[in-house]
């Protein structure tokens, strides 16, 4: 079997000779026969694309035989080495087949790094076949918030959002502390919808991954602006102190949609833990969203001083602004 590995897991293994601009905690590697079965309107792997197959989000993931692959992460050690391994499954039962086999490949040669598998599900008996098959994690993407964006961007088949919601949900009792989803800003929600949808994940014990929409030549969506960073920062915010059972969407005030004031304290600290990426542990995903030298969406890595009073600017709340100057807490 071939697979594609993204072009800063193949450097961290020492498949690829380029220049890395940030460690890579997590190796993804693409897996599936063929194309994709399902057409999401961002993704270059859709039906609906003209993209390059080479490419996931704006990263190049070359081809590599799978032997080449499980001897790398054999030979992989020390700490650049990566410490979880994903796999991105390419949609349709094919893609399902692949990676259930490649997994127990992988572990029947002694592979021992956490695997995280994100994949389009549609019954509980696939994500079982997986767990049983040796993976650690399983992603289910809802990557839209509302459900009209869901049917405009992802499936448009009636009950497809709360199918798929439900299995995410279903899943998650099944499984605590293993289940992972993504949502993308910028697809045309409201923060309000995006802080809505992510404390519901969150509140059914699910780990929430998000994602700056990235637009990639060859895709339908390669003309939609990519989210603006105060909104994203401002999401993260929300993610995060709703992730450590800090906030609910009550404590949020929104105009327009948009958060205009948050009723829960933050420090510095809380804002660089929020702008770092989130997701399955270890899952860091350099450049997945902007190029490298640009103002990261997701911090691969713990944000500097500077970074972090950016961010504070950005978020354009009340009291975020104090804290630019030091350490104290604010008020929203
Ligand atoms: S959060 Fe990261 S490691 Fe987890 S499934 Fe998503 S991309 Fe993979």
């Amino acid at each position: 079997m071939r697979l594609r590995v993204s072009s800063g897991s193949a450097a961290a293994l020492g498949l690829l000779d380029i220049r890395r601009g940030a460690e890579v905690r997590t190796a993804y590697v693409m897996i599936g026969e063929g194309e994709c079965a399902f057409a999401c309107s961002f993704c270059p792997q859709g039906t609906s694309s003209r993209a390059s197959h080479d490419l996931l989000s704006r990263v190049t993931w070359p081809e590599y035989p799978e032997g080449v692959l499980l001897d790398a992460l054999e030979g992989a050690e020390g700490d650049a080495a990566p410490r979880r391994l994903c796999l991105q499954v390419l949609g349709g039962p094919a893609g399902l087949e692949s990676a259930r086999a490649f997994l127990g490949r992988y572990r029947a040669r002694g592979g021992r790094l956490p695997v995280s598998v994100n994949a389009a599900l549609f019954d509980p008996e696939s994500a079982e076949a997986l767990f049983d098959a040796g993976c650690d994690r399983l992603g289910l993407a809802m990557d839209a918030a509302p459900p009209a964006l869901f049917r405009r961007h992802k499936l448009d088949r009636p009950g497809a959002f709360a199918g798929r919601r439900e299995l995410l949900e279903t899943l998650a009792r099944a499984h605590p502390g293993r289940i992972s989803t993504h949502f993308i800003a910028g697809l045309g929600e409201t923060e309000e919808e995006m802080v809505d949808a992510v404390h519901r994940a969150l509140a059914a014990g699910v780990t929430v991954g998000l994602f700056a929409f990235t637009p990639v030549r060859g895709t339908p969506l390669v003309d939609h602006p990519p989210p603006d960073l105060s909104g994203y920062r401002r999401l993260q915010l929300a993610r995060y102190l709703m992730s450590e059972g800090r906030a609910v969407p009550g404590d949020f005030s929104f105009r327009g949609g948009r958060i205009v004031a948050v009723g829960t304290r933050f420090s510095r600290d809380d804002l660089a833990r929020a702008i770092r990426t989130s997701g399955c542990p270890d899952c860091n995903r350099p450049y997945y969203n902007e190029r490298p030298g640009e103002i990261p969406y997701n911090y691969p890595r713990p944000p500097g001083n500077g970074a972090i009073d950016a961010a504070l600017r950005a978020l354009e709340l009340p009291g975020a602004a104090d804290l630019v100057a030091g350490e104290v807490s604010s008020r929203g």
